[in-house]
């Protein structure tokens, strides 16, 4: 006989203050530092520093080391992140999976699991079967960390108040509150946002964030997909998900999209498109990795389809970054690696950026890839699990 039982979960831990929450940011982006270096970079009085240090050391958030004396004088006390403070539950939900990971403080993925969803009714996916899945999924991956502090669950689609799925066609979703069912069954704090604002949350901390306070992110893939962080802040709900840079026009002439516009950059861009008119063509389906199967082979007309795909992926990237004037955007999505190998799309970024022949002033466009499989889009929304239970948001 085999007798499950529940892992420990942990109480929800207190939310840390403004002070000890900037602390630990700086921690775990930057890494260790001393109170003195952070107190200057926090703009902290050394009272105030000292009061936040205390705090973050006997919450367990942070250790405090002497620096070894290398020169005469005081050693420094330098602060650290401790791994462990917290454990988070990641999952990304698509149309018939539940991905799941259980990542620490520093987003390191500890243990990964996934489980079906039930079967949609009529269209939908039945809600109780989802919250039960994840709840198993959870209670699974508990048992790889010595407790839960929460769980964070993104997925493809519009969501309203880190709880409300508003908008989620993959699973049939309309106005479907996830956060508070799963809450419930859990008793863990739980925060359910789109897949991409999770993305963008994850390269705050750990990827883009590093080096920018601004940046873009485009994931292509099943769907095109669009995150922004502006000065450090993570924009939780796009106000058009998406749509106005996905249907910027770029060729009069080109392909329709699936909404009717003509050469518009989801024309050329959008996987399922792409797939609908190369199918057209050939007369028998076709997909993606078809197409870059004959581009490898040498086929000329798979190799132009990829290429134009390449040239509108250079021109939204250089149109999100113009209009967010930041000059890192993160591109990432199954589909990416397969258009940043043709050239079209550095040859359209630096003729965007050309200047004119009296003008003097020549951007340069930083762009990070950053690997997108399913247990990436679920360490992302672990990392926003982690800071919804640090109470970062
Ligand atoms: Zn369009």
């Amino acid at each position: 006989m085999t007798v499950i039982s529940r892992p420990e979960r942990s109480a929800p831990e207190r939310s840390l203050s403004a002070g000890e929450l900037a602390v630990t940011r700086q921690l775990l982006i930057h890494g260790p530092a001393t109170r003195g270096d952070l107190g200057e970079r926090l703009n902290l009085s050394y009272a105030s520093m000292s009061r936040v240090a205390r705090a973050l050391i006997g919450g367990g958030i942070a250790s405090e080391d002497l620096e070894p004396a290398t020169a005469i004088g005081r050693p420094r006390q330098i602060l650290t992140a401790v791994p462990s403070a917290r454990h988070v539950v990641g999952i990304k939900l698509t149309g018939d999976t539940a991905y799941g990971v259980v990542c620490d403080l520093f987003g390191e993925v500890l243990g990964s699991a996934k489980a079906a969803l039930p079967a949609a009714v009529d269209g939908v996916v039945p809600v109780t079967g989802v919250v039960k899945v994840i709840d198993q999924l959870a209670t699974k991956l508990a048992r790889k960390v010595p407790s839960l502090d929460g769980i964070g669950i993104s997925l493809g689609g519009v969501v309203a108040d880190q709880s409300i799925v508003r908008e989620g066609s993959f699973l049939g979703w309309t106005e479907v509150d996830l956060a508070g069912p799963v809450r419930e069954r859990t008793r863990l704090p739980v925060i359910v946002t789109n897949d991409v604002a999770a993305l963008a949350r994850e390269q705050l901390w750990f990827g883009a964030g590093r080096t920018h306070s601004t940046f873009g992110v485009i994931t292509v893939g099943a769907g095109l997909g669009i995150g922004v962080v502006r000065e450090g802040v993570p924009v939780e709900q796009t106000i058009d998900n998406g749509h106005l840079l996905a249907h910027a026009p770029i060729d009069s002439n080109g392909p329709l999209c699936g909404l009717g516009h003509r050469g518009c950059v989801a024309a050329y861009l959008n996987r399922e498109d792409i797939e609908a008119q190369a199918s057209a063509v050939a007369g028998h389906p076709v997909t993606m990795a078809d197409l870059i199967a004959a581009r490898a082979a040498g086929d000329p007309a798979a190799t132009a389809r990829l290429d134009a795909a390449a040239r509108a992926l250079g021109h939204l990237i250089a149109t999100f970054a113009g209009g967010l004037q930041t000059d890192c955007i993160v591109l990432a999505g199954e589909d990416a690696a397969a258009l940043t190998d043709s050239a079209g799309l550095n040859e359209v970024i630096a003729d965007r950026l050309r200047p004119g022949p009296r003008e003097l002033q020549l951007c340069e466009l930083t762009i990070l890839t950053t690997p997108l499989t399913f247990t990436d889009w679920a360490r992302g929304a672990a990392v926003t699990g982690t800071q919804y239970a640090l109470g970062t948001t």
